[in-house]
């Protein structure tokens, strides 16, 4: 992943064409509820304009699927991209064709021009090299800035790129795949990876993938339950999936084989329904009939506290237990403030995993918070990303 960045590159008087991701969420009335991910891109287009380059923004938007459909315009991210530039951000009509090909050319170094919802095309997702080569007419110089769609060979990101040279990192791009080299594929160690979530099934490549190469793992959320059940505890009526029990076996013991500590809680806050309005802390092979382990007890928050202490890098993906009620986010949040108090290199991915940080205050005392959900659960995994393979080497 020694990829050509933004930084190394000439972009004096050049079309540089950036795709970012603007998929922000909205309210029903079209209002952006959430501009993290326009505000994540600014240092990319700042460092375009100010090398001189003519700037073409491109993102997907929603799932149109190939229609132009009112509500998936950019127009509000536009809008909104225009007061944080202070400078006018026209938006096109399209995303190809000679009109669109026609405002490209026009624009001086340092002006800026938003490419219409690349998915109102339905060649997009499908990366139609028709399209594909339409995208390329526009462009000198290709950015991605898109980690968050990086999994995805898609015309505007993969396509394009196939097509132009030199197509580099931007600097949230680059930013990610260097956090990424530093927590995973070179670490400092001893290296501890905190999984969570609710199912063993979403996460199980990731964690046969992260046997191979880390110090500990540190089990919570539902997925614990699937591993007790397999022990052989009560489980009441905690989430588990029995068809993954046999894999929590293997599982435990390939750990055992290759001298990874697997830690799993040793105490859980309990109940019979989600209101959270009678819960009891048990130990894990205690839970009666008719209860769920809802979230790590504070048993667990000191054995993973004390199991975090000497990591010199920690990876966490995957919230310890119902962090959306309150009465279930404790062992998520206090372990999230242990993990921002430690000294280790602490990256942090997934979509619920960023809101428990931030819900717990701690985001940004995390040295690095993936901005890419999926993406991030497939380097995780090990696997290439496409939108990261197709870049120029360094
Ligand atoms: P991420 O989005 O960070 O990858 P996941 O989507 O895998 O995380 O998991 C988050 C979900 O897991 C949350 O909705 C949370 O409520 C749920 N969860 C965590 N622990 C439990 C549990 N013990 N029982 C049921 N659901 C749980
Ligand atoms: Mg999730």
């Amino acid at each position: 992943m020694n990829k050509l960045t933004i930084e190394q590159v000439d972009l004096a008087g050049k079309r540089v064409f950036i795709r970012v991701d603007f998929n922000v969420p909205v309210t029903e009335d079209g209002r952006i509820r959430e501009e993290t991910r326009i505000v994540a891109a600014l240092p990319t287009i700042r460092l375009a304009q100010a090398k001189g380059g003519r700037v073409i923004l491109a993102s997907h938007f929603g799932r149109p699927e190939g229609n132009v459909v009112a509500k998936y315009s950019l127009k509000p991210v536009a809008e909104r991209l225009s007061q944080l530039l202070g400078q006018p951000v026209p938006l096109a009509p399209d995303c190809v064709g000679e009109a669109v090909e026609g405002m490209v050319n026009a624009l001086l170094p340092g002006e800026i021009l938003l490419l219409e919802n690349v998915r109102f095309h339905a060649g997009e997702t499908k990366n139609n090299p028709e399209l594909a080569d339409r995208f390329a007419r526009l462009a000198d110089v290709v950015v991605n800035d898109a980690f968050g769609a990086a999994h995805r060979a898609h015309a505007s990101n993969v396509g394009i790129a196939q097509r132009v040279t030199p197509a580099v990192a931007g600097l949230l791009m680059a930013a990610e795949i260097a956090y990424f080299n530093k927590a995973v594929r070179q670490p400092q160690r001893p290296v501890a990876a905190i999984l969570g979530g609710s199912k063993v099934s979403t996460k199980i490549a990731v964690i046969e993938s992260l046997l191979d190469k880390v110090d500990q793992i540190l089990i919570g959320g539902a997925m614990a339950f699937t591993f007790f059940k397999a022990r052989g505890y009560p489980v009441g009526a905690s989430l588990v999936e029995d068809e993954m029990l046999e894999v929590a076996r293997r599982t435990e013991a390939k750990a055992r084989e290759r001298g990874v500590a697997l830690l799993l809680p040793v105490d859980a806050v309990i109940a019979q329904s989600l209101d959270g309005e009678q819960q009891q802390i048990v130990p894990v092979e205690q839970i009666p009939a008719g209860w769920m382990g809802l979230d790590i007890g504070p048993a667990t928050v000191q054995l993973f506290a004390e199991a975090l202490r000497s990591a010199q890098t920690i990876v966490w993906n995957g919230p310890m237990g119902v962090f959306e009620k309150p009465a279930f986010a404790q062992g998520t949040e206090a372990l999230a403030r242990c993990v921002a108090d430690s000294a280790a290199l602490s990256v942090a991915g997934g979509g619920d995993t960023d809101a428990a940080l931030r819900q717990a205050g701690v985001a940004e005392r995390i040295s690095f918070i993936s901005t890419g959900g999926g993406a991030f659960m497939e380097l995780l995994e090990g696997k290439e990303l496409p939108g990261i393979t197709v870049l120029t080497e360094a």
